[in-house]
């Protein structure tokens, strides 16, 4: 069977079911196309052979009937999940030759569960950005070109920007990815494709390189709805290895798609109305309001006046708990050592050499916002500024059942467009953070083309651990909003 790749998750599950392929001849496919755009760098690492090997015995298990819920299916895993025996670097050159002995509990359920990896997807250098052009192996190319500018390639947004080309490109069926800040959903945006990130707690952090713990949490990338669903049902669940893992009954989230959202209430929130945000922004946000009410849903204009201040307060904990984290890369105990005449100065090579630019400045800023002297000016009012937010939500969340609001202030940028103007790299996120903030599920969905071609997301937030309500609704949007456009550069 030829245009294997072209299948959803979905339907690949129900082809490798009824024997209308093999799981090898999948992921031969995928391999195939992973070669023929290698130009895109969406992996830092492929594991041809793995896959290869994965995929027979998912044929195995798929003839005896014993197979798992994500059995020979061909998956890209961001190269910030620990992968046992394969080496994860988190883009970073101070982890550059760093072979974990063991395996993050979600790449390892992903496993258990029959998934076939195609290798470690690239990001920004320890999550933290933006554009994916902050990677030690060069930045990924966004598979979609402007009309007007056909030549000048763009970022596809980031952190998680490998694993959001590999689905936006066909290169895998789906991708894990991290969000700390909205590195799941701004990429997905900028790439044309679904992206979840669950309530924090929900999966287990456990083997994932730390970027702000407090925030930090993975989610699924895929072509639709459906997909992310039944990758997110073999992600999550309690884990003691993970304190802040929560302990909480795990729903089906496929069975979650009901397609009946009569009478749920829609949260639109007037603060994200910015001064600035784009016509085009603002028309498709009228559009999905427009397109719930359609479908018996009622929009309620909610207010959550403390958004504003969530991007400066988001950069001090961030920060803070990455300066933290990041003390363990010391030349001693893991990755790169440049030697010097003292220990001291081991150090010190090692951390200047190894770390990149974004990555020293927010160490830098970490540190400051923790010293003794700004502790409380900086660090304990942000963290106060954190529950003000959390507060914003929860009463809001006593009259609508989801949130509607853009993923992201613009399109894809162009590479090298903004990476000398920090500001405006962290301003891409000044939808997603809030939710972060608070911890809530929020997933994007592709809901139309700019005006210069480009995908443009919309974003929909949901209660603590109510990801049932944001993939339904999110499954309702996605058949009304009938999103078929395919990247520039697959178009024959
Ligand atoms: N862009 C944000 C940052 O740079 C979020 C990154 C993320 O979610 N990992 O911190």
């Amino acid at each position: 069977m030829s245009n294997l790749t072209k299948l959803t998750l979905s339907a690949a599950r129900d082809g490798l079911k009824t024997k209308d392929f093999s799981a090898v001849e999948l992921t031969k496919a995928y391999l195939d196309v992973m070669e023929q755009r290698r130009v895109l760098n969406a992996f830092v690492t492929e594991t041809s052979d793995i896959a290869l090997k994965q995929a027979s015995l998912s044929d195995i298990k798929l003839t005896k009937g014993n197979a798992g819920a994500m059995e020979g299916l061909p998956i890209g895993i961001k190269d910030l999940f620990c992968t046992e025996g394969v080496r994860t670097t988190a883009c970073s050159r101070i982890l550059e030759t760093f072979i974990p002995p063991y395996e993050s509990t979600v790449s390892g359920k992903l496993k258990r569960a029959g998934a076939v990896m195609l290798g470690k997807t690239s990001l920004d250098e320890f999550a933290m950005g933006s554009s994916n052009t902050t990677s030690t192996f060069g930045p990924v190319i966004n598979p979609w070109r402007r009309k007007s500018n056909f030549a000048s390639p763009l970022v596809p947004g980031g952190s998680s920007g490998g694993s959001a080309v590999a689905v936006a490109a066909h290169l895998a069926l789906a991708a894990i990815g991290t969000d700390t800040g909205g590195s799941i959903r701004q990429p997905a945006a900028f790439c044309g494709v679904v992206g979840i990130k669950p309530t924090y707690g929900r999966c287990s952090r456990w083997g994932i390189v730390a970027f702000a713990s407090s925030l930090d949490q993975a989610g699924p990338i895929a072509r639709n709805v459906r997909d992310v669903a039944i990758v997110l049902n073999s992600m999550v669940g309690y884990d003691p290895k993970d304190s802040t893992s929560a302990k909480i009954s795990v729903p089906d989230f496929e069975m979650a798609l009901t397609r009946d959202i009569k009478g749920l209430k829609i949260g639109i929130p007037q603060e994200y109305r910015l001064d600035y945000l784009s016509n085009e922004i603002s028309k498709l946000w009228d559009d999905g309001i427009a397109m719930m009410k359609d479908a018996g849903a009622i929009p309620v204009q909610i207010s959550l006046p403390y958004t504003k201040y969530a991007l400066p307060a988001y950069y001090i904990v961030a920060s803070a708990e990455c300066s933290s984290n990041l003390l363990r890369y010391d030349g001693v105990r893991y990755g790169l050592r440049i030697d010097g005449k003292t220990l001291d100065e081991m150090y010190k090579k090692t951390r200047a050499n190894g770390f990149g630019k974004e990555v020293r400045r927010r160490i830098l800023i970490g540190t400051y916002v923790l010293s003794a002297g700004y502790y409380d000016a900086y660090y304990v009012k942000a963290q106060k500024v954190r529950r003000l937010i959390y507060d914003d939500f929860n009463k809001a969340f006593q009259n609508v059942d989801v949130i509607l609001t853009p993923t992201a202030p613009s399109s894809a940028f162009g590479l090298n467009e903004i990476d000398d103007n920090p500001i405006a790299m962290w301003m891409n996120d000044i939808f997603t953070i809030p939710t972060s903030m608070a911890g809530l599920p929020s997933l994007s969905l592709p809901a139309g083309l700019s005006v210069d071609g480009l995908p443009l997301g919309l974003q929909l937030i949901g209660r603590p651990f109510d990801e049932e309500t944001v993939l339904k609704v999110a499954d309702v949007m996605e058949r009304s909003i009938d999103f078929k456009e395919i990247p520039s550069l697959l178009r024959d």
